[in-house]
């Protein structure tokens, strides 16, 4: 058995982190939250204390790094909260977060975590993003968009783009096959209006064998056409 919030904390020290006490507990809690729920409906394939940190904690930490309190963000395909919860433990509410996901069960998981973390300013919806895009109250309204392991980047893109405000980015959580992800994706960036202005590498390591991550950063450099996103069934059908 591990000392869980001592080894969160740990961890968090070794990639330039720091949490206090209350968001150390509110990581437990969730911790906890996700083990047990997860027994009745499916949440992740990850349950093993020091995995969860590093795999669903660590992980999706790094992503802060390059997110600034006044921002809004939306989390697209956030599941069981990554790395939307997070972002939201981390700011210790200081940030507007909105998570979306199609998943209904996901969604009522997610409210139980709000509600048992005490967490403000932290919407839920239940939607798919294509359709979520052409809602005049959420479509070019954020100032960043989160996604980890939704969707190839051709598609994600078509799904994320029209939520940003013009000069709004995408931050999205990558792994290794992120090259050839980047090489399908050229026609997706040019139609959405926007590019890839940085792609921040970083790693964990776990009983010797090294995970390589990426955080690749999306500029709209432009509206997004009224075309945009298409429906599911065309956007798979047929990605940009
Ligand atoms: N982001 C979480 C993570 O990293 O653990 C969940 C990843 S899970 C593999 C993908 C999630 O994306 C699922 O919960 C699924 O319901 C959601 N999803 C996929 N396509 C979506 C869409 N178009 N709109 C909203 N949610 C979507």
């Amino acid at each position: 058995m591990i000392n869980f919030k001592e080894t969160l904390k740990e961890e968090c020290k070794k990639i330039n982190l720091e949490l206090d006490e209350q968001a150390l507990n509110r990581f437990e809690i969730y911790k906890d939250l996700l083990i047990k729920w997860n027994e009745k409906i499916n949440l992740t394939a990850i349950t093993e204390e020091y995995e969860v940190i590093m795999k669903h904690f660590i992980d999706c930490l790094e992503i802060v790094k390059y997110i600034n309190e006044k921002e809004s963000v939306i989390d697209v395909g956030t599941g069981a909260g990554f790395p939307g919860i997070v972002i939201a433990i981390y700011f210790n509410s200081n940030i507007r977060i909105t998570l979306v996901d199609a998943l209904e069960k996901r969604v009522k998981f997610l409210q139980e975590v709000i509600s048992k973390l005490e967490l403000k300013n932290v919407e839920i919806i239940h939607s798919r993003a294509e359709e979520l895009s052409r809602n005049e109250n959420y479509r070019e309204k954020f100032d960043v968009v989160t996604s980890r392991a939704v969707s190839a980047l051709n598609v994600l893109l078509e799904f994320n783009i029209p939520l940003l405000k013009k000069d709004g980015r995408a931050l999205l959580l990558k792994g290794s096959n992120l090259q050839s992800e980047l090489d399908t994706s050229k026609k997706a960036l040019q139609v959405l209006k926007c590019k890839i202005t940085n792609t921040y590498e970083y790693n964990y390591k776990i009983n010797e064998e090294i995970y390589n991550r990426y955080i690749l950063e999306v500029l709209k450099e432009d509206k997004t056409s009224d075309k945009y996103p298409r429906n599911y069934g065309k956007i798979k059908k047929n990605p940009l």
